[in-house]
């Protein structure tokens, strides 16, 4: 998979500098935890990757910023849409459920850099087994694995294209598995909700996708379950491609905090 990685990089560098262009740094975002070094993938079961110090392995020519994919999406958020509050969670997907929690207008990241990790809060204490070593966690009843499991359908390439297509042609089974999904992640929003009581949640990433069908679920499950009166839950229009937008955009704003240590490499 780093192999791939690498030779993706070799040709997008090589197309940039085709044009002229000059890579000022490299993002990458990564579905799952990642270290305070920056560099460092420390679990993505998803990938296969485990302690995975991405710095050792990307070309080294190049100022490397490794992020999880939900960060980076709700600091795409922040910098590209106007009007977007200072405390918020922002929730996307893609193979599981992640969230990055902004607070006065930073990311909190926790002790380790761990924090957001929505998917493994657990909805039902005695659910499925995860992978996580958790029982029960979200990933389980809303994952896009889970998703597909409970309507019956077969994993596609194209998870979220599949059961939206299936969702928007009236088909029963999907439109049930998504409606349970938003009930999933009202009941997992209503914990971080309560404790930290944001402004509102964003639905990003992969998940804007599905957002017709999960939210009127999730709204009525958090309305219901929260202590205070209900938090917005809005549906980011950067869509899917929120976190990748936030990548490219850390390393312009990295460029222009500080531009002489980039004349300095040129
Ligand atoms: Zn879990």
């Amino acid at each position: 998979m780093t192999a791939e990685l690498t030779e993706l990089i070799g040709r997008v560098v090589a197309e940039a500098e085709g044009e002229g262009l000059w890579p000022a740094g490299l993002a990458v975002a990564v579905p799952g935890l990642v270290a305070r070094d920056a560099r460092t993938v420390v679990r993505a079961p998803n990938l296969g990757w485990h302690d995975t110090d991405l710095g050792a392995l990307l070309p080294a020519d190049l100022p490397l910023t490794v992020d999880n994919e939900a960060n980076f999406g709700a600091l795409a958020e922040l910098w590209l849409e106007d009007g977007t509050p200072r405390d918020f969670l922002h929730v996307s997907a893609e193979i599981g459920i992640g969230a990055a929690v902004v607070v006065d207008g930073g990311l909190l990241r926790g002790t380790r850099g761990f924090a957001g990790e929505l998917g493994h809060v657990p909805v039902r204490p005695d659910g499925p087994a995860c992978a996580c070593g958790g029982l029960g966690c979200l990933e389980q009843y809303a994952g896009e694995e889970a998703v597909l499991r409970a309507a019956g359908l077969e994993p596609d390439e194209d998870r979220v294209g599949l059961l939206a297509g299936r969702a928007a042609k009236g088909d029963e089974d999907v439109r049930r598995a998504l409606r349970d999904a938003g009930t999933a992640l009202g009941v997992a929003l209503t914990g971080a909700v309560n404790l930290l009581d944001p402004q509102s949640v964003v639905l990003g990433g992969e998940l804007s996708g599905l957002a017709p069908w999960l939210l009127p679920s999730l709204r009525e499950e958090l309305a219901r379950r929260t202590a205070g009166p209900a938090c917005p839950v809005s549906v980011s229009r950067l869509g899917p491609e929120g976190p990748l937008l936030g990548a490219a955009h850390s390393v312009v704003r990295a460029v222009l905090d500080d531009p002489a240590a980039v004349a300095e490499r040129a």
